[in-house]
């Protein structure tokens, strides 16, 4: 049995993906659900079901219509400015790592204004900005509610006023419940947390879809996938198919409260192991801004790095090794990752300490 830290695509919950590959072989040849039209009535049952489940596990408010887009959370950086910030007005963007930066980088291609309203880069990303210098005008606020490689993640969103979040969720996605109140668009691949790659879930206030531009093309509008109920052109069959599964399994693992707890829990039993050990390890990112989803740290010894996770190898964890920008270690605990891997985990870092410190 391996366990795979690996940040994305990442591991699936085993049930899915042995009722996926048996429903793809028990099909008649040439049926299965990869192989009739997106239009038939088979496909149908498959996205209205997803769509339907995805509204209602994450508690998803009418106000917000569910898109189902490709190009992933990549070609989110630019649909949201290009959609939701108007000529002659400024959005704010709260820079907390390689992805924020990215999606900053979109915003001034697209030759929009733009302010960045906090930061944490002098510090190499190794928290979530608590003061915020918001714009009370600002189209939106752009913040990465999981930052990936710097394993740092908003403990609960924060508050822009009267000005809606735009929230990049890629990598907690379905982790856990959202608050939506401030929320105006929200959007994540759902590799990491809930299913493959492939389908970028997006939700986006029905009243934001106004502000678009008649010079932007059908395919990069918001309102083209919502009027067409996400079918406008054929979308990306399986990892929606996938996407229902992931979602029917997190119905059967207590719905996201359940699922929230068990993340906490799975956490805990990493970030315990590593304040333990302390003089051994030392964890990236600052206490108050924990990842739940990624893990990052170094041992204090760096020149250790490579037998550590060699040495995990051997135990059959993988995808071990930390982003070149932070080093290190990084483990990535989604949703699908299961208690005993982080238990796992956890007794090989205090096993590899005791027999190196
Ligand atoms: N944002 C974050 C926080 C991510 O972790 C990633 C992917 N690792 C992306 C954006 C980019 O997503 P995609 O590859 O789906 O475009």
């Amino acid at each position: 049995m391996s366990y795979n830290f690996g940040p994305g695509p990442a591991v699936l919950p085993r049930c899915v993906v042995e009722e996926a590959g048996q429903s793809l072989l028990s099909s008649e040849v040439g049926l299965s659900i990869l192989e009739v039209s997106h239009r038939g009535d088979a496909y149908q049952e498959v996205h209205e079901a997803a769509l339907a489940r995805c509204r209602r596990l994450y508690g998803v408010p009418d106000r917000m219509a569910i898109g189902f887009v490709q190009g992933g959370a990549s070609l989110q950086f630019a649909m949201v400015a290009q959609n939701l910030l108007r000529q002659g007005r400024s959005a704010d963007y709260v820079n907390t790592g390689s992805w924020s930066k990215k999606a900053i980088v979109e915003v001034g291609r697209l030759g929009k204004d733009h302010r960045v309203a906090g930061t944490s880069e002098a510090d190499n990303f190794n928290h979530i900005p608590a003061e915020l210098d918001l714009d009370p005008e600002a189209e939106y606020v752009h913040i990465t509610t999981n930052n990936t490689i710097f394993g740092t993640q908003y403990s609960q969103l924060p508050d822009t006023g009267a000005v809606p979040l735009a929230a990049d969720m890629s990598s907690d996605l379905l982790s856990g419940p959202v608050k939506w109140d401030g929320v105006g668009l929200a959007y994540g691949g759902a590799q990491k947390n809930a299913g493959v790659a492939g389908l970028t879930v997006v939700f986006v206030d029905r009243d934001l879809l106004a502000r678009e531009s008649d010079s932007t093309p059908t395919i990069l509008r918001y309102s083209t996938h919502v009027e067409a109920n996400s079918l406008f052109n054929t979308p990306p069959v399986f990892a929606i198919y996938i996407f229902g599964l992931v979602l029917k399994w997190m119905e059967s693992a207590g719905g996201l409260a359940g699922v929230a707890q068990t993340n906490r829990r799975k956490a805990e039993l990493v970030y315990n192991a590593l304040d333990e050990l302390s003089e051994f390890y030392v964890g990236h990112a600052q206490r108050d801004s924990r990842s739940l989803m990624n893990v990052t740290f170094n041992l204090r010894d760096a020149s250790l790095t490579e037998a550590f996770c060699a040495a995990a190898l051997e135990r059959d964890m993988v995808g071990l090794k930390g982003h070149r920008s932070v080093g290190g270690v990084r483990a990535s605990i989604y949703n699908a990752m299961p208690v005993e891997g982080c238990q796992v985990l956890a007794d090989f870092m205090r096993d590899f300490a005791r027999q190196h410190g």
